[in-house]
């Protein structure tokens, strides 16, 4: 049994409370220790004598509402347009469809040991949609459901208007441990205007916030220059105006260019595959969160074009970093061409085997550190007696391997199972 806070058992027992509200761990020990609390004698025995028990994990960004769309093959050479076009056509627009698909994405993550989701919720033709906070809420999983929206140059007005409208609107924020949070799309396709006034009203009503940042060549193009398919993506759909030359094509890196607003609310920026030094700075003083989804960035080469990603560096500079598997849509299809699991347990692999980064560093990035992105309480993903938990998964090993039980979970492929999730909210 092993958490990121050094519970190191071998073997380890847990007694766990189930009822209302949180689930709660009674004991944490030995199985001697554990049989020996008063509660014990009374409780059902769950036994995973092969397997290491992990803390429930995070899974700080996904779009579940593409769940129906599928893993889809990409040439990173055809550049990030073309896809995002092919993902824009497959969205669903129906409550019902949006639902569904959503419900399966939620099948998937639980099937990956994950526990808590920082879920984007695509906008719905023009309207913010909060039919994946519903889904989430009436699911077993804890988190944000992040409504996400898009507002520059001509966009901009309405944008507001439509944050405006929420503000006034807002009738439940938190439903069964899920939380409602705003994301402004991605600096190449929300203005400034539309970025303050998220950041403000997320603020005044306690919502987190989140944004794709630095996430691909086209958007640091667009960025520094005002140049580049993003740009003709815009005047394609007739929302360029020349105002957006206030905002972009002054030479900035997406993470400068957003430093004015970082830090005025909780932020959690997705990928973050370009930083350089100053933004690293940026990010550290400002508090801000990064998603690092590391299937996805290789799925569009992001190292071919900024080099290895410096979540190492973050880390050490103070930057909270979680992990994410983005939608399903860039994950890898199992041998029948389908994706059996959402998880950042598959994160956690890529990197060991990529990086060979630390197993209990890469635990604490894919349980504590997406907690605390997404505003939950970190305690509730490790073991500890007397308080609540917000999941624990056993992931089958070999027994007589002599490596680290976690560095074994990290280079072999054993499924996770989650044992105790949230479900009783
Ligand atoms: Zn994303």
């Amino acid at each position: 049994m092993i958490d990121a806070t050094g519970t190191r058992l071998r073997p380890g027992a847990l007694l766990v409370e189930r009822g209302r509200g949180m689930p709660r761990l009674l004991a944490v020990g030995t199985p001697a220790e554990v049989a020996s609390h008063p509660a014990a004698n009374a409780a059902r025995l769950v036994q995973r004598p092969d397997s290491v028990l992990i803390p429930g994990l995070v899974n700080a960004h996904t779009h579940l509402d593409l769940t129906h769309v599928g893993p889809l093959a990409h040439d990173p050479d055809e550049g990030f347009m073309p896809w995002i076009e092919r993902v824009r056509d497959a969205r669903e627009a129906e409550v019902e469809s949006i639902a569904r698909s959503v419900g399966e994405g939620v099948e998937l993550s639980l099937a990956g040991g994950t526990v808590a989701v920082g879920d984007i919720a695509g906008s719905v033709g023009e309207g913010l949609n909060t039919t994946p906070f519903h889904v989430l809420a009436a699911s077993p999983l804890l988190g944000v459901s992040y409504l996400e929206f898009f507002g520059i140059g001509r966009g901009e007005p309405a944008a507001m208007e439509r944050l405006h409208a929420l503000e006034a609107g807002l009738a439940e924020r938190v439903l069964a441990g899920v939380c409602l949070g705003l994301q402004p799309h991605a600096p190449y396709s929300v203005g400034p205007a539309v970025f303050r006034d998220a950041v403000r009203l997320a603020a005044g009503l306690d919502l987190p916030v989140a944004t794709h940042l630095a996430e691909t060549p086209e958007e640091i193009a667009f960025v520094a220059d005002a140049r580049g398919p993003q740009r003709a993506f815009l005047e394609r759909l007739g929302i360029w105006d020349d105002s957006i030359l206030g905002w972009t094509g002054r030479g900035e890196t997406p993470v400068g260019l957003l430093a004015p607003v970082l830090g005025q609310a909780p932020m959690l920026a997705a990928h973050v595959n370009a930083a350089n030094d100053a933004d690293l700075q940026i990010l550290a003083k400002t508090g801000t969160r990064v998603a690092y989804c590391p299937r996805a960035s290789a799925y569009f080469a992001a190292q071919a074009s900024f080099g290895p990603h410096r979540y190492r560096e973050m880390l050490d500079a103070g930057i909270v970093v979680a992990l994410g598997t983005d939608s399903i849509v860039v994950l890898p299809p199992d041998a029948d061409g389908a994706v059996s699991r959402i998880s950042v347990l598959d994160e956690m692999r890529l990197l060991h085997r990529r990086d060979g980064t630390d197993p209990t560093l890469l635990l604490e990035m894919g349980t504590r550190n997406g907690a605390i992105a997404l505003g939950l309480d970190p305690a509730w993903f490790t073991f500890g007696a007397e308080r609540p938990i917000a999941g624990v998964v056993a992931v089958q090993i070999d027994p007589a391997s002599a490596d680290d039980p976690l560095a074994t979970v990290l280079k072999t492929d054993g499924r996770p199972e989650l044992l105790l999730a949230a479900a009783s909210f």
